[in-house]
């Protein structure tokens, strides 16, 4: 497969076309700051040692602390890492919230781990980067195939190693342990703010938009949720197992009972069809909500829905992207359409500071804020720039990365 990082690559040099960058911004866009690579050793259940591969990547952190989640998956690879580490800090920077960008990932299949293997993994990640993260410095969150639980051990094994509480060093965490409400589903939340304002400027109504929904993780599951209770119809959702179609819409309901009873949506009584399919059916709002390249110029022209709603980092590549915009397809980049999980990390963050805590309604308040400003802003500047929304989003964000670079006199 090709080096994710290269789709990173192509989308800065377009960029920078249009923003008439010099050399100096083209550098520091295109170079993460640090790049930590180490191997986890892991004690297995029946006493052997295996070493995972681990990486930490810190982008950017010219506008504040490095931000951004840790993926325990097999496909982890440093361009990867070092991609969804740039994305960070673009995501950040468009709802402005005073993050640069990082990400982290360990090359691991956690689904054949025990719980007691994927504590210890958690525990010996932080263990090799506990002098580079931390509060003020870099602030790590769930991502794919990692959850409340995992940041629970990553939180503990840091204030084991620090002597002291310090819950702002890691976000996504379960209520108990500091963590905010409506964090769980606040990157659906944030999407689904999104796709409202959408489909009113288009004049449309939920009951008439059907949805097909690639991937049921945290951010596919719960925007199925959200969805449903909006009154959209959710037509198709597909795990990595397979996918399900109704046209007459799926009962949400139990598609959620179902996979958490069979692992998998596949068990749910509808029309197979394969992920590939899932991604060309006749739709008017698809959410890849899964893993990077999914729409590719292979299976671009063949894309039917009039929106696609980046839930998933990287789901699309710049030859796609091309490809959908000349059909006229919307496409609602990932920095903004799932920067909802990131916001409310944020809010999670400031309230480990104060040591005070809001009700679910207020969190919901502020991401609506930010989700539907930042939206009209890239909206606006779309229309300024006679672009599209990735393009204005990317222009929004690196406008203020190098606000803030050249402040600080790195410019
Ligand atoms: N992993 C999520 C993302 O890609 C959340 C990151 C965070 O909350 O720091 O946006």
């Amino acid at each position: 497969m090709a080096n994710v990082f290269d789709n990173v690559l192509e989308q800065i040099d377009k960029i920078s076309e249009l923003m008439k960058l010099n050399d100096k911004e083209i550098k520091i866009l295109s170079n993460p700051k640090k790049i930590l690579e180490f191997d986890v050793n892991v004690k297995m259940d029946n006493g052997s040692k295996k070493e995972f591969k681990g990486y930490r990547v810190q982008y950017n952190n010219a506008r504040g602390p490095t931000k951004g989640g840790i993926r325990f998956h097999p496909n982890v690879s440093l361009g990867e890492v070092k991609s969804l580490a740039f994305w960070m800090a673009l995501k950040c920077a468009v709802v402005n919230i005073p993050y640069g960008g990082a990400k982290g990932g360990v090359i691991v299949n956690p689904k054949e781990l025990s719980q007691k293997e994927l504590e210890r993994l958690s525990r010996g990640f932080v263990r090799n980067v506990s002098d580079h993260i931390g509060p003020m410095k870099d602030i790590p969150a769930p991502d794919v195939y990692t959850n409340a639980q995992i940041m629970s051990w990553m939180l503990d094994e840091f204030e084991k190693i620090k002597g002291k509480h310090a819950p702002g060093v890691i976000t996504g965490k379960p209520i108990e342990l500091g963590g905010s409400l409506a964090r769980s589903y606040s990157t659906s939340m944030g999407g689904a703010y999104v796709l409202r304002e959408i489909v009113k400027i288009r004049e449309q109504e939920p009951a008439d938009i059907k949805v097909a929904i690639q991937g049921f993780g945290n951010a596919g599951m719960n925007m199925a949720k959200i969805l449903d209770n909006w009154g959209y119809k959710i037509v198709g959702v597909s795990d990595s197992k397979g996918g399900i179609y109704n046209k007459e819409g799926l009962d949400i309901a139990q598609v959620i009972n179902i996979k958490s009873s069979k692992k998998t949506v596949t068990a749910y009584d509808a029309k197979k069809v394969s992920n590939d399919e899932l991604l060309e059916l006749d739709v008017d709002v698809l959410v890849p909500a899964a893993l990077e390249n999914q729409i590719t110029k292979q299976n671009a022209d063949n894309i039917n829905a009039e929106i696609v709603l980046e839930l998933a980092n990287g789901p699309t590549t710049p030859d796609a992207d091309k490809i959908l915009f000349e059909k006229g397809v919307v496409v609602v980049p990932d920095i903004l359409a799932n920067a909802g999980g990131v916001t409310v990390s944020y809010f999670e963050w400031v309230q480990n500071l104060y040591g005070y805590y809001w009700k679910e309604a207020e969190v919901l308040e502020k991401l609506e804020e930010i989700m539907v400003n930042s939206f009209k802003e890239v909206y606006a500047t779309q229309e300024k720039y006679n672009s599209n929304m990735r393009n204005a989003a990317y222009i929004k964000a690196i406008e203020r990365i190098l606000a803030a670079e050249k402040l600080r006199g790195n410019i």
